[in-house]
């Protein structure tokens, strides 16, 4: 099965909910990156969340998102556009769990992530606004929840998870987004509040909602109707070209060290592992077109 969002008011159109499921695609990042499984779970909870925003905005918009924890994972970078992503970890050899407390054993993301910000800039048209906001736990779904409240002003509730099998592949990721509209009635809010409340853990729910249809269903309490379906995936839309034109953009004086020192350069795509390598012939070509 496809990875795919779903998107669909609810509660008589007082609410807008998003489902996914993307195990492929974490599955993929975690491969790409060879990642532990605590940071398996903290890129791929990351990568759903922002498949699905991505969605949010309108066609030709790219989404740059940032988290920045002083937690071991480091930095991990984002980039979403209609529900293709890709992505970066600074350190994907992290495996920590809770040692004690009702989640003991599972994957401790919070702490993997640590303390900092995330950012989200929109590239519209070469048109770049960035926000941001505190990490409030480093588990994702609380972070984006409390992005959407104090950088978009929209009430949310965003729920990650991913699931590991054996401390290795992903077997199952997803995630939802639901947001409440202005005119939500206060009867609809808590409504929604109960049944969230009964959402203790996203792993579970993904147990036992495989599709996001199942999902749809139980949080919206069988009132939903669905505006929209959307593959998403993993896709890194590198070429040599972009590398060239990259690497063209150093200054003259780094661009003869390279050529004189190391004779070619090789560059690797942070985001899919792609070598590319420029010749001396590439090189001085790089460096004649600045003269
Ligand atoms: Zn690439």
């Amino acid at each position: 099965m496809k990875d795919y969002t779903l998107i669909a008011l609810a509660y008589n159109k007082e609410v807008r909910i998003y489902t996914s499921i993307s195990t492929k695609l974490v599955e993929k990042s975690r491969k790409l990156h060879q990642t532990l499984p605590t940071a398996s779970a903290a890129m791929g909870r990351f990568l759903t969340a922002s498949a699905m925003m991505s969605l949010m905005y309108k066609d030709g918009e790219r989404l740059t998102l940032k988290i920045e924890g002083d937690g071991p994972i480091g930095q991990m970078t984002v980039e979403a556009k209609s529900g293709v992503v890709r992505s970066t970890i600074q350190n994907p050899n992290v495996y920590m769990v809770y040692e004690d407390g009702p989640k003991k054993g599972k994957l401790n993301v919070g702490n993997a992530v640590g303390q900092g910000n995330l950012f989200v800039t929109k590239d519209w048209k070469d048109n770049y606004f960035t926000s941001s906001s505190p990490l409030q736990t480093g588990e994702i779904g609380d972070d984006f929840t409390y992005y959407y409240a104090a950088s978009e002003q929209t009430p949310s509730a965003v729920g990650l998870g991913v699931l590991v099998l054996n401390g290795k592949k992903v077997i199952q990721a997803g995630g939802f987004i639901i947001q409440v509209l202005p005119h939500a009635s206060e009867k609809t809010l808590n409504r929604l509040e109960e049944i969230i409340k009964n959402v203790t853990s996203i792993t579970d729910l993904l147990k036992d909602h495989h599709t996001a249809e199942d999902m749809l269903n139980m949080l919206s309490d069988n009132t939903a109707e669905i505006l929209e379906k959307h593959d998403i995936k993993y896709h890194c839309g590198c070429t040599r070209k972009k590398y060239f034109n990259a690497l063209s953009r150093l200054n003259k004086e780094a661009l003869e060290e390279i050529l004189h020192e190391d004779k070619q350069a090789e560059v690797v795509c942070q985001y899919c592992n792609k070598k590319y390598l420029f010749t001396a012939e590439d090189l001085q070509l790089m460096i004649d077109k600045k003269k």
